[in-house]
């Protein structure tokens, strides 16, 4: 299947598929001088002598957040210079989204930018690899030190997934999640049917191309994230100080993160949208630790929100909540509130 985004020029297609890889691959690079590949290792592990053995000399990255430090940057950005890139070479970038994002950054920076396409390996690559937005990691958080820069293309190509271990899978499960939330409540009705007996990819391939159009939609709408994209960052406030504080997987963190959003939105709209009690039994079936909400210190908590991009004063976190008609809106609540929001939440566990 191929999905196209709707920016007003230099669009670009995301291609999901089985065993679609090299042909589509062939489709980008023939219009290049050369070709030069950043390879996440354990990808490179399992698939160098099948799909990807015709890679000669891939630049490889380190498994994980490893491959977003500054230096690890420096090292892959000085190995493409080694290799010879040039303006007119296409660079691609093969792995998760560690891989992607600190790939993907390296192409918006070498040269001064140079075309790049993502080939996301794993579950929750199906968000970060569309989008365009490509970052490194700072002392001072996550992500601070990147770049807008569209890939021109994406291939998908799902064979990537058998490999995955299983944590990943329910780490990129997160994210699938929250797109679904993003999209319709009959979609997360869907999805926790799917998944009622436990997650596993190949049940997922509906989910995930309604997932990859979801997160199209917001970035061809808002590619600089001045409005309706930060409703992509659903979950994502809280759950990043949760990844944070405790080093647990992207994924988990943002699952952890929606229950906090249902618990709060149910809340300030005095709804009862979501079923709490129906949420956290199947978020901790399905493996999620939800036992850390319980343990959360709402101070610490709020001192690492108080750092997301998207905050505008001192006194208030910006947040993304859920209104009765199953709208994503932003608002900011006030420090105060924060702290008895996630006390409450802490004390209904
Ligand atoms: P990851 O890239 O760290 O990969 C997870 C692990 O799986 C790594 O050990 C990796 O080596 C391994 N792996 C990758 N593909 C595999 C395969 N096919 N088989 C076996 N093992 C494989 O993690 P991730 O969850 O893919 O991505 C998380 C990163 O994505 C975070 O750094 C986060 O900040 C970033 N992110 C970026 C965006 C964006 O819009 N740019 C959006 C969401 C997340
Ligand atoms: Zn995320």
């Amino acid at each position: 299947k191929e999905f196209k985004t709707t920016y007003p020029d230099e669009n670009y297609t995301v291609h999901v598929g089985h065993g679609i890889f090299n042909e589509t691959l062939q489709y980008y690079t023939s219009g290049y001088d050369d070709v030069l590949y950043i390879v996440d290792e354990n990808v490179h592990a399992h698939f160098k002598h099948t799909v990807i053995k015709h890679i000669k000399a891939p630049v490889l990255t380190r498994s994980g957040e490893a491959a977003k430090t500054a230096e690890a940057f420096m090292q892959l950005v000085e190995s493409l210079l080694e290799r010879g890139i040039k303006r007119s070479s296409l660079v691609v970038v093969i792995g998760g989204g560690a891989t992607g994002d600190a790939g993907g950054f390296a192409a918006s920076v070498t040269l001064r930018g140079v075309d790049f396409i993502q080939v996301p390996t794993t579950l929750l690559a199906h968000d970060s690899a569309i989008g365009g937005k490509t970052a490194i990691n700072s002392s001072h958080g996550k992500n601070l030190i990147g770049a807008f820069h569209r890939p021109r293309g994406v291939i998908y190509d799902l064979d990537f997934l058998t490999t995955l271990p299983e944590p990943e899978i329910l780490s990129g499960f997160g994210e699938v999640y929250k797109h679904a939330l993003l999209n319709s409540e009959k979609a997360v009705t869907v999805l926790m049917d799917r998944t009622a007996g436990g997650i596993k990819a190949e049940d997922l391939e509906d989910s995930i191309i309604e997932g990859i159009r979801t997160k199209m939609y917001y970035v061809s709408e808002d590619e600089f994230e001045s409005g309706s994209r930060k409703f992509l960052n659903l979950g994502h406030t809280l759950g990043h100080a949760i990844e944070y504080e405790y080093k647990i997987p992207h994924g988990h963190a943002v699952m952890l993160g929606l229950y906090a959003m249902m618990f709060i939105s149910n809340n300030e709209t005095d709804s009862g949208l979501f079923d709490l009690e129906a949420h956290q039994r199947y978020f901790s079936n399905l493996g999620y630790p939800m036992e850390i909400l319980e343990t959360l210190d709402p101070v610490r908590m709020l001192k690492y929100m108080k750092h997301d991009k998207k905050n505008t004063s001192d006194d208030t976190v910006g947040f993304i909540l859920m209104n009765n008609d199953f709208q994503p809106y932003f608002t900011e609540i006030g420090t105060g509130k924060m702290v008895k929001y996630i006390r409450a939440m802490k004390e209904s566990l």
